[in-house]
């Protein structure tokens, strides 16, 4: 298969556009970009395409995919029972990277829902997103575009390192903006309860319905609410590990395992802020950003592990990322690069 790339600025074409809506209406696939990251696109009432995600992504088949709509009265075409404050966290924070879990009514295909009798659905803000939902006409499933387990997209190359000629269309939307996947948010409930963490935060959506609750990881073996958690996410290829502690110890740490990887010709990476930049030798170090700008580190992170599998990085060692307002989506994501793999010094 050749893949058909276009640009954000052609999806005003109407051959562009009649391309899209072929392509999605026949069960095929079209990688675009939203807020969060890339999400590889496919009608999702269609199993036909949805049977294709899964195949492409090499994703395990209990691990329900997120609806993408583009106007709040769809989501109510596709669940039911709300509570009262579902539609005061849409009107807070959609279109935006907030996920509501709901009860699903009949219709929605088990296969989307990994056999859930639950949705996951949200409203993208992002400009071209919405404009391949309403070019569909239908709701289009969009999980993460990377192949399941790996970093995900946040840039075009990554996209089409992972996907080139293996899906139909993929819309070139440069670099995302947010960079962390949705925070998604099971709404079936009289508490609302975060299964993922996202920079829509814990406060944010306390102080809209007063009280929510975190969902905690959950074992390979615990039937779950939210199965994503359960597998293996945005690992490098290299064994990476999370260094927790006061700076100079966390450098000094660091430096004595450099040295130790060099002794045995073991090519090592580190994963910092502008500010330690200099404070490794003899190591590839690569920078997520100013640790005054979490927004730039979060939209950098995936872009950085995946750069230490270009270089070819056995042994990954990262600060930790407890602080500020994206504290949490990051470290959350750090983790499960790591498998859990954190030191306190
Ligand atoms: P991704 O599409 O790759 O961003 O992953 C979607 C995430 O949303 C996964 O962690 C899923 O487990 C979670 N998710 C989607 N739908 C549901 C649902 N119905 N119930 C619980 N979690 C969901
Ligand atoms: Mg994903």
């Amino acid at each position: 298969m050749k893949t058909r790339l276009y640009r954000i600025e052609e999806l005003n074409q109407s051959h562009v556009q009649e391309d899209i809506k072929n392509t999605l209406l026949s069960g095929k696939l079209v990688v675009f970009p939203t807020e969060t990251v890339y999400g590889i696109g496919a009608h999702a009432l269609d199993e036909k395409g949805i049977k294709r995600i899964y195949a492409v992504k090499g994703r395990p088949s209990d691990n329900p995919l997120i609806m993408h709509v583009s106007h709040t009265q769809d989501v109510f075409l596709y669940t039911k029972n709300h509570q009262p404050y579902v539609s005061k966290l849409m009107e807070a924070f959609w279109p935006g990277p907030l996920t509501m879990v709901f009860e699903k009514k009949d219709h929605v295909p088990l296969i989307i829902t990994g056999g859930l009798n639950t949705v996951g659905i949200r409203i993208p803000s992002n400009i071209a997103a919405l404009k391949i939902i309403d070019i569909a006409g239908v709701p289009i499933c969009a999980p993460s575009a990377n192949i399941s387990g790996r970093p995900s997209s946040t840039q075009f190359s990554h996209v089409l390192n992972d996907f080139k000629d293996r899906v139909d269309i993929i819309i070139d939307g440069g670099k995302t903006e947010v960079g962390l996947e949705s925070t998604v948010v099971d709404v079936t409930g009289p508490v609302p309860v975060i299964l993922r963490p996202g920079v829509i935060t814990k406060d944010m959506i306390v102080a809209v319905t007063k009280q929510v609750m975190i969902k905690q990881e959950v074992s390979d073996q615990e039937v779950s609410k939210a199965p994503g958690m359960k597998y293996k996410h945005y690992a490098p290829k290299g064994k990476m590990m999370i260094v927790d502690g006061a700076q100079q110890d966390v450098i000094n740490f660091i430096n004595q395992h450099i040295e130790k990887h060099n002794k045995n010709n073991q090519s090592v990476g580190v994963i910092v802020t502008n500010d330690l930049i200099n404070c490794f030798k003899k190591a590839i170090v690569l920078s997520l950003g100013d640790p005054k700008h979490e927004q730039e580190i979060a939209s950098n992170l995936f872009a950085v592990l995946r750069q230490m599998d270009e270089e070819n990085i056995e042994y990954i060692y990262s600060l930790s990322f407890h602080q500020g307002v994206y504290g949490e989506a990051i470290m959350n994501r750090l983790m499960k690069a790591a498998n859990n793999h954190i030191i306190h010094l």
